[in-house]
């Protein structure tokens, strides 16, 4: 007889499980049927392109980290390989004080490793270089369980390069509270690092692969990648190809049960009930207590955080941006009185979404703290980042047009702690609910080759429990 998997979820997470599980499916023959249930009437969940005159504008993710393998895989598995480009690399900067500094070159996560950039840069004080110069002296740390990334960063660098730089770069990748988040669910490399060489600077100077010359003499890309068609072509892409999986949209799984024989009944929001031997679940973290409503197990994730951004794209004729800056953007830190937390100058960071002649301004609002904005209307977010690039950029114009996109509760915090509890839930999981696996940017990675790669993690568990039923 049939075995049957239901994947909850059609964000990236939800369908790249579809995708690898049809592939097994395929490949092997397997008597498997699959079905895909998505809440809301569209799959991508947070993946989403909008096209505007001839723009091309991210509404929510705008790329994804080229050395993490899985989504260019996943893309070229789905014929878009033609499609893969990696952003034109330019000069970054800091909003520090009001003023715009240059990210200083040879910088990881705001760490220096290299100190003639570092010693020139006027983002820090000289005794806030020379504590952080302090690095190269100052003793491993004892702490053996998880730290704050504030707090390590702190310790080792000081606080000006923290305040400064380091927590702008990552607040704007989290939209978190540094003083929050986990260092071992975030960047447990730099731990390693501390752990074995002692100095940060030294250890990620020795860590770092080296460039060949050529490539170190020839133009640099940057690091990120995305796709000509934009992000959400990989959605439609997967959609397509799902010929034996059968896809559910506007319809929510309420609640979830485990009957006597290790099977499970999943209640949707129609009222309709459905049988499966094995479930994928890839919404936020927010859906799994209300799902599993008779099971205590989730019960941390009905209080782990979730901020709420908003991104803005404006589009200007670029003739109207007087004072134009060479580079890809920016980042705020929190010494300023400003509402923006990061600016995009896509047009250079990703040419191929702007039509000749325009200039597309892509900025963030909303982070741990200061989420109010969100809530506000369109106008008045308009004009509020409007005041904000007027400060830092000689704007002679009114956007040709404006678009927010407001993603309430979408960014899942991992604070401190959170590895341990997702190996504890893990682990309960094993014993109250076999056969049930998650994958999905609340759990164990929140870049979009982390989802795949939690989906492809998943596939597999999936796999190897139906073989032992
Ligand atoms: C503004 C923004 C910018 C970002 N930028 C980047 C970036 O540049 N690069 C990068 O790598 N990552 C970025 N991220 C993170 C990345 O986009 C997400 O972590 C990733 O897309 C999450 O995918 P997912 O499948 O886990 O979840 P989601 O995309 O949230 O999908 C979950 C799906 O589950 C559905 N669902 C929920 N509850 C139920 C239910 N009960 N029944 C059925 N369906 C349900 C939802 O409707 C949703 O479609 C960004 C995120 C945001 C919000």
């Amino acid at each position: 007889m049939k075995k049957k998997v239901v994947i909850i979820g059609g964000g990236i997470a939800g369908l790249s499980s579809a995708y690898y599980l049809q592939k097994q499916i395929k490949e092997k023959k397997l008597p498997i049927e699959v079905e895909l249930i998505e809440a809301s009437d569209r799959l991508g969940g947070k993946i989403k392109t909008i096209k505007k005159d001839g723009f091309l504008i991210e509404a929510g993710p705008d790329s994804f980290l080229g050395r993490k393998k899985s989504a260019s895989r996943l893309a070229k598995e789905v014929a878009l390989d033609d499609k893969l480009v990696y952003n034109s690399s330019g000069q970054s900067f800091v909003l520090v004080n009001g003023k715009l500094h240059p990210m200083p070159g040879g910088a990881i996560m705001g760490v220096p490793t290299k100190m003639v950039p570092f010693a020139f840069s006027e983002l820090f004080s000289p005794s806030g270089k020379a504590r952080a110069a302090m690095d190269i002296l100052l003793p491993k740390s004892k702490t053996t369980g998880d730290q704050s990334l504030g707090q390590f960063f702190r310790r080792r660098l000081g606080s000006e390069v923290v305040e400064n730089l380091i927590e702008p770069l990552l607040s704007g990748i989290y939209a978190g509270d540094i003083d929050q988040l986990s260092l071992m669910s975030t960047f447990p490399q730099f731990y390693t690092i501390e752990q074995k060489y002692r100095s940060l600077i030294f250890g990620i100077k020795k860590t770092m692969p080296k460039q060949p010359k050529q490539q170190k003499m020839a133009k640099r890309t940057g690091m990120f990648q995305t796709l000509t068609t934009g992000l959400e072509s990989l959605v439609e892409a997967i959609e397509e190809k799902l010929d034996v999986i059968k896809v559910l949209k506007g319809l929510k799984v309420e609640n979830i049960n485990k009957n006597e024989e290790d099977s499970y009944t999943l209640t949707l929001s129609n009222g309709e009930k459905i049988e499966a031997d094995s479930v994928i679940v890839s919404t936020p973290h927010a859906s799994l207590p209300k799902m599993f409503l008779n099971y205590t197990l989730f019960d941390d994730f009905k209080v782990m955080p979730s901020t709420s951004v908003a991104t803005v794209a404006m589009a200007f004729p670029k003739s109207s941006i007087i004072k134009d800056i060479d580079g890809t953007g920016f980042v705020v830190s929190r010494n300023n009185d400003y509402t923006i937390t990061a600016c995009t100058w896509t047009h250079k960071k990703w040419p191929h979404t702007v039509p000749e002649g325009y200039a597309l301004l892509r900025c963030y609002v909303g982070k741990a703290g200061k989420e109010e904005i969100v809530d506000e209307s369109d106008e008045t977010i308009k004009q509020v980042v409007l005041k904000d690039l007027y400060k830092t950029m000689a704007i002679d114009a009114e956007p040709y047009f404006t678009v927010v996109s407001r993603w309430k509760n979408a960014m899942p915090q991992y604070t401190v702690g959170h590895k341990q509890r997702m190996k504890t839930i893990k682990l309960e999981m094993e014993k109250q609910l076999p056969g049930v696996y998650l994958a999905g940017g609340s759990f164990e990675g929140l870049g979009i080759p982390d989802c795949i790669d939690q989906a492809e993690k998943a596939v597999s568990n999936v796999l190897l429990y139906l073989k032992n039923i």
